[in-house]
């Protein structure tokens, strides 16, 4: 019986898991280990919470997580609470899942200023990320700035935007949905660097800015280029295009403003021991279609910033480590040790697009160590010995369950569901 570690329990080690389960047929082990004794990765922490549709992917990783061959592994930290090269000694093959967390600097003065906020931090804020549930961004101001020309933008931009009725249904996390609640901000500038023609905005995600309660989309005509040029654009952009070319037509008549600010970067950020103001530079694409700064510059007036221009994963001891994530080869890192999803290719795609990811590597793994090939390692069993003495509690999948019945039996009528914001709150559900 081979034993595999998948670290993770993303949309990449789900499918990981899945893959490996398939082509191993019952002669494997599976353990998906993450540091939260809650699954999902971004799906829970990343997705928006009035996306529920989306979310309920979910519900075919459970298939994996009660299947006989897979284990789920939480409340354990590779590279705090165990090396990759123990966890190595303990499975014939080790892949790492484990995303990329962190938010890509801008690069630019004033970034460090208070009022500032990386929107994995914001986004994690409204979705109950423990690490950042003392956020409390400041939303006393009318106006804030969403840095970015893509859907994690747009979700920042419509969650800032939204009222508390048009969260009916969502899981936003309590906090987040009182101060929004309370907000002052009446305008969200949408800053991108270059033009409508260049945006990663996908047309569901702009499609609902055109239908909010109390916000309404702004664009300037003249930021097109003529209508004809549409025609040379990939569908999807081109309904995208669309839909933007529809938001300038749209009279501003409700209390709020989503506005798009194209051709427009952040040059710094200003104010008085705070954010108050971006300067932006105006810019021109030039023959290779990058964004050029003119030399003319502007105030864009923002209390709350948040920066959207991408992720970075953690580097972990002893797994060599470059531009943001793991150095792999098709997903093979070393001997035994792999890598998939956005630790493997750097933070872009959909959810769907880790699936195949996922099988390619299971694939590789079943070539270098055929099923039905014997296996001398300890699995499971010899990772919680470890993690025994050294004071680990793992959690398993019916701890999660637990976890997630407690969260929705607390939910008031009406309310959102009550997601534990804390590692502590977790643990004292499991009487830990
Ligand atoms: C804000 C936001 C919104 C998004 N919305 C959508 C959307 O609407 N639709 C869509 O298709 N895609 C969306 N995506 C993209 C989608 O979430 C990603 O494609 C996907 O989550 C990447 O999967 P992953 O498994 O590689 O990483 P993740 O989902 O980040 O999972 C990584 C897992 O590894 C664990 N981990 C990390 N480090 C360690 C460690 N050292 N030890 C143990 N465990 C560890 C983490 O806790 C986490 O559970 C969104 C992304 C973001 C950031």
């Amino acid at each position: 019986m081979r034993q595999f570690a998948v670290v993770g329990s993303g949309p990449a080690g789900f499918y990981t898991a899945e893959a490996l389960e398939k082509a191993y047929g019952g002669q494997a082990r599976i353990d998906i280990l993450d540091r939260f004794p809650v699954p999902y990765g971004l799906i829970r922490f990343g997705v928006a919470p009035d996306h529920q549709s989306l979310k309920a992917v979910a519900k075919r990783y459970d298939k994996v997580a009660e299947s006989a061959g897979v284990d789920f592994i939480g409340n354990v930290t590779i590279g705090r609470d165990i090396s990759v090269s123990e966890l190595l000694d303990f499975y014939d093959a080790v892949i790492l899942a484990t995303g990329a967390p962190h938010d890509r600097k801008l690069g630019i003065p004033g970034e460090d200023l208070p009022g500032v906020v990386g929107s994995a931090e914001f986004v994690g804020w409204y979705n109950g990320h423990p690490d950042f549930a003392d956020l409390d961004p400041p939303l006393g101001g009318t106006h804030a700035a969403v840095i970015g020309a893509g859907n994690v933008a747009l979700d920042c931009a419509r969650i800032l935007s939204k009222t508390r009725h048009e969260f009916e249904g969502s899981d936003i996390v309590g906090h987040a949905l009182e101060a929004l609640d309370q907000s002052a901000i009446r305008t969200v500038t949408i800053l991108g660097r270059r033009g409508p023609h260049q945006v990663a905005m996908t047309p569901k995600e702009l499609g609902e800015l055109g239908h909010l309660e109390a916000a309404v989309p702004v664009i300037e005509p003249a930021d097109f280029p003529p209508q004809e040029a549409d025609e040379a654009l990939e569908p999807g952009l081109r309904k995208s295009v669309t839909l933007l070319r529809g938001f300038a037509d749209l009279e501003a008549t409700k209390a709020k403003r989503i506005v798009f600010d194209f051709f427009a970067k952040p040059v710094a950020i200003e104010g008085d021991g705070k954010a108050e103001r971006i300067v932006v530079e105006r810019t021109m694409l030039d023959e290779s279609g990058a964004a050029r700064g003119t030399g003319e510059t502007y105030a864009v007036p923002a209390s709350l910033v948040v920066s959207a221009i991408g992720y970075a994963s953690s580097p972990i001891a002893d797994v060599p480590f470059e531009g943001g994530k793991f150095v792999n080869d098709r997903g093979r890192i070393a001997e035994r040790l792999y890598a998939v999803g956005w630790a493997r290719r750097g933070p872009t795609g959909t959810i769907g697009t880790n699936r195949p990811d996922g099988y390619e590597v299971a694939d590789q793994v079943a070539a270098s160590m055929p099923p039905g090939s014997p296996s001398d390692r300890a699995g499971a069993e010899g990772l919680k010995r470890l993690l025994d003495q050294r004071g680990v509690m793992p959690t398993d999948y019916d701890d999660w369950r637990k976890i997630e019945q407690t969260e929705t039996g607390q939910a008031r009528p009406g309310s959102p569901r009550e997601k534990f914001v804390r590692v502590e709150d977790w643990l004292r559900t499991l009487g830990r």
